[in-house]
């Protein structure tokens, strides 16, 4: 989408920090790190949130889940844990309007969610 800051890191117009990257999915470092870790991992197709993920017939938001496992395991986050976020509308604060899925992880997290 035209005026998407994710699409635009997909196509390359806005510099990001890969972690990875595939035919389906990119995630990069968050610019404003919320934990010493902090990668941001999103859908190359555009949607908007995680309401549009789950409408797709495809099993794209279970890949973006086992992706961020994965992810998890290879930052070496699996041992002292992680938490993992998807932020959607207003109430959710979500800022982006392309679906993304954080996680967060490399220190001790507060125990609030909200
Ligand atoms: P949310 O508030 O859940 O919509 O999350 C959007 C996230 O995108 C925020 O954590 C931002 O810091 C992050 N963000 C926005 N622009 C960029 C960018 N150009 N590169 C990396 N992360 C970004």
């Amino acid at each position: 989408m035209d005026d998407c800051i994710f699409c635009k890191i997909i196509d390359g117009q806005i510099p990001s920090t890969k972690v990875y990257e595939d035919d389906r999915a990119l995630a990069f470092l968050d610019i404003n790190p919320q934990a010493p870790t902090h990668i941001v991992v999103i859908p190359k197709a555009h949607m908007r949130n995680i309401l549009e993920c789950a409408a797709r017939e495809d099993d794209l938001l279970g890949y973006l889940m086992g992706l961020v496992a994965q992810l998890a395991k290879d930052q070496g986050l699996a041992d002292k844990g992680f938490r993992v976020i998807t932020n959607c509308g207003e109430h959710g604060a979500q800022s982006v309007e392309h679906f993304h899925i954080h996680l967060l992880g490399g220190a001790q997290l507060n125990g609030k969610m909200g």
